[in-house]
């Protein structure tokens, strides 16, 4: 099939003259409005004390290119999306909008402080590197590198995560990103199928796909900066199919909508599998020749009929079938896009077993609009033996992610290094809390002071990615380079520059560091050779650029991974059926009713009739948006309960209510929707008790001890509501 994603990047030039309706057009998509925006904007441009900056926006990994107006005082006072940016084209959303109006509040924290007596004292930076250094060396010695484990977010750019990989490799101590609350069952399966942990797709190719099918994705607000890929698909012909527990901004877009029973994606994608194998509608020739495990995958789907699925589901037998078929009729041209609400559930596994393999079995790989798609975006490699093999020291105990709450407790992590906010982001926050509270030592390097930083006894000021250049890829696999638009707020340092001080301090070779953004893409360009052609000045030039990229010369090109049929399995072929490392068969495509749920905790069922999720809004990402007064009017606290529900309960709009789960309770005002599953309430998962909304998180409604695949669960659990 031809490749039609270059004539629609070409036809899509958009003019400074026309961006903004553009702009406007995606936000409206995700149910917001910008107002006033164009007239501010066509003013900035003329202004002559105004500074216009190329950003890129670095939150939810969208990748969307900015244009930033430094105003007169020095200050951001707008931002855009660049219209020159091949993959935005102008558009965003909320998000970079309020960041840069909440880096300038009160929240922001701007120089070091230590706590004493239970309050924070100003402090130099020298002085903070001091003690951190002594209490490192300290632990170091006398507890080894397990009593140590240090937290990263989003706060940290490219060049904080390859310095903090860098000093952990000199330490041995363990350090933990976002990967066990975002996508790790994620990575893990896609790593064992294809070989590669990332989408198999850039998103902008779902414009040559027929057939794209959404489970538990709401990207019309999660990332309305790139969601007008899908609108143009649409209007090209593709078929839009959104499954999801709630009638979403996405699923006002679709062509089908299903509303499912919660946490039962997985049996939609067996009776697929059931039909398409069972009519013999598949690929049989890509089967044969790539396929590793198909003859496992028909004997575990062979008796989940539609039927079956149906009274699971609550998606008619009908329409499972039909589904089915009408992949099959588009094989090779059809695509899966699964998001938070499939990956953060505890039987994410086996969901995304299953339709992973479906797409496999229809042949839905190394085409063009054919795949999986994923905010996990195709990798370009890193600097390799930084720390040379020899210097590299092992950690004495690898501390599985939800072990550090009980090593915390138990005293046996002593010392702790945060950036990010992991009382708010991480399950049962507050045990968590708790926990944090509990240890030795804890240094916060953090932009605002937020519920984890309150409880540390050193803060250090980190700076936002709008203070900090440096490479920044996205969901349609390209680099951009992101100029800081001015010198980062009162002391702030970024989490590179902090892990520079603190090796310096610690009297580590420094030829293994390097102090800012261009000297890191400097020796990147230098020794990796996937991007040995992709320069800073380059990328300011080019706007984007595509990797891999070997030399100046080479002008890439957007395609999918595995065009050459090549997987870098142990076998060669995609392997649908999970093995070990001794080649041990172990997973195939399953279903299981969700752990925490009444199918598998009948015990409980009685008494959590419902289940309780939490699903993204357009104005926040993570907790960093809460910060802001604009996100704050945009989004306050609620529970989403449809009316027969609440009905049940007593409960009105607005009223008070607590939900609470088998780990803990949250109160939150009633926001009574017929666009929710009766089965289900659900709220925002951003705020914390230590922000300006001052509310519980609602995380403390989640356990810490589950493994999903190294992920944790963080939506579908069991509940009961009642009124305040
Ligand atoms: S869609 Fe994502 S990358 Fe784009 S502006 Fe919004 S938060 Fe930023």
């Amino acid at each position: 099939m031809a490749n039609i994603l270059d004539k629609v990047i070409e036809e899509q030039k958009f003019s400074r003259r026309t961006f903004l309706k553009a702009a406007t057009a995606v936000t409206a998509a995700a149910g917001l409005e910008v107002t006033g925006t164009k007239a501010a904007h066509a003013e900035d441009f003329t202004l002559p004390n105004y500074k216009e900056v190329d950003s890129v926006c670095s939150l939810c990994n969208g990748g969307c290119g900015l244009k930033v107006m430094i105003g007169p005082d020095g200050k951001i006072a707008r931002v855009y999306g660049d219209p020159d940016n091949p993959y935005n084209k102008g558009g965003i959303c909320p998000k970079p909008m309020e960041m840069a109006q909440a880096i300038y509040s009160e929240h922001r924290v701007l120089y070091p402080m230590k706590k004493v007596n239970g309050k924070f004292e100003r402090i130099s930076w020298d002085e903070a590197i001091d003690i951190i250094a002594e209490k490192l060396k300290y632990y170091l010695d006398n507890y080894g590198n397990s009593s140590i484990i240090a937290f990263t977010s989003k706060v940290g750019q490219a060049g904080c995560k390859e310095a903090m990989k860098t000093f952990q490799q000199l330490t041995g101590i363990a350090t933990f990103g976002t990967t066990p609350v975002c996508y790790a069952t994620e990575k893990k399966i896609l790593t064992s199928m294809f070989g590669q942990g990332c989408a198999t797709n850039p998103m902008a190719d779902v414009v040559n796909s027929k057939i794209l099918l959404m489970v538990g994705n709401n990207n019309a607000a999660t990332k309305p900066g790139q969601f007008h890929w899908i609108q143009e698909a649409r209007r090209r012909g593709m078929k839009l199919i959104v499954v999801d527990v709630r009638y979403t901004d996405t699923a006002k877009n679709a062509d089908e909508f299903y509303m499912i029973n919660p946490g039962t994606d997985g049996a939609l994608g067996m009776a697929m599998l059931n039909v398409v194998i069972k009519e013999n509608i598949y690929d049989k020739d890509f089967v044969n020749n790539y396929v590793l495990g198909f003859e496992a995958l028909a004997e575990a789907v062979k008796d989940f009929t539609p039927k079956k699925a149906a009274e699971i589901t609550g998606i008619p037998e009908e329409a499972i079938v039909r589904l089915a078929r009408e992949f099959a009729r588009y094989k090779g041209a059809g695509m899966f896009y699964p998001g938070r609400g499939v990956v953060m559930t505890n039987n994410s596994s086996g969901t995304l077993l299953a339709f992973y393999s479906l797409m496999a079995i229809l042949g839905n790989v190394g085409k063009p609009g054919a795949g999986i798609l994923s905010h996990l975006a195709s990798s370009y490699g890193s600097v390799k033996n930084i720390v040379p093999q020899e210097e590299v020291v092992k950690p004495e105990r690898k501390w599985k992610h939800y072990e550090i709450y009980e090593g915390m407790e138990k005293g046996q992590i002593k010392m702790v290094l945060t950036a990010g906010n992991p009382c708010v982001t991480w399950p049962d926050s507050i045990r968590m809390r708790k926990a944090l509270d509990g240890v030795e030592f804890h240094v916060s390097h953090t932009i605002f002071m937020d519920d984890t930083a309150e409880l540390a006894d050193i803060v250090l000021p980190a700076a936002h990615w709008f203070e900090v250049s440096g490479p920044q890829k996205g969901v349609n696999w390209a680099l951009m380079w992101r100029e800081a638009a001015h010198a980062p707020l009162g002391e702030a340092k970024s989490g590179q520059e902090f892990y520079y001080l603190l090796a310096q301090k610690m009297g580590f070779n420094m030829s293994y560091f390097v102090k800012t953004p261009e000297e890191h893409w400097a020796r990147m360009v230098e020794k990796n050779s996937k991007v040995a052609g992709i320069t800073i000045e380059r990328m300011k030039k080019e706007k984007a650029v595509h990797y891999p990229c070997k030399s100046l010369s080479e002008k890439p090109k957007l395609k999918p991974l595995y065009t050459d049929l090549k997987f870098k399995t142990p076998s060669g072929k995609i392997e649908i059926q999970q093995l070990d490392k001794n080649r041990l068969k172990t997973e195939i495509a399953y279903y299981q009713d969700p752990l925490e749920s009444p199918g598998n905790s009948k015990d409980r069922a009685k008494d959590y009739p419902l289940m309780f999720s939490t699903a993204k809004v357009a104005a926040h990402y993570h907790s960093q948006c809460q910060y802001s007064a604009w996100a704050r009017e945009i989004e306050t606290p609620y529970l989403e309960i449809h009316p027969a529900t609440a009905a049940k309960y007593g409960v009105k709009d607005g009223d008070k209510v607590v939900v609470e789960t088998p780990y803990g309770k949250i109160t939150l005002a009633a926001k009574l929707t017929e666009l929710i599953s009766e089965k289900v309430v659900s709220t925002q998962p951003y705020f914390g008790l230590k922000s300006p909304y001052k509310q519980e998180p609602a995380n403390t409604l989640f356990p810490a001890d589950h493994d999903i695949n190294g992920s944790f669960l963080q939506k579908n659990i069991q509940c009961r509501i009642y009124k305040a």
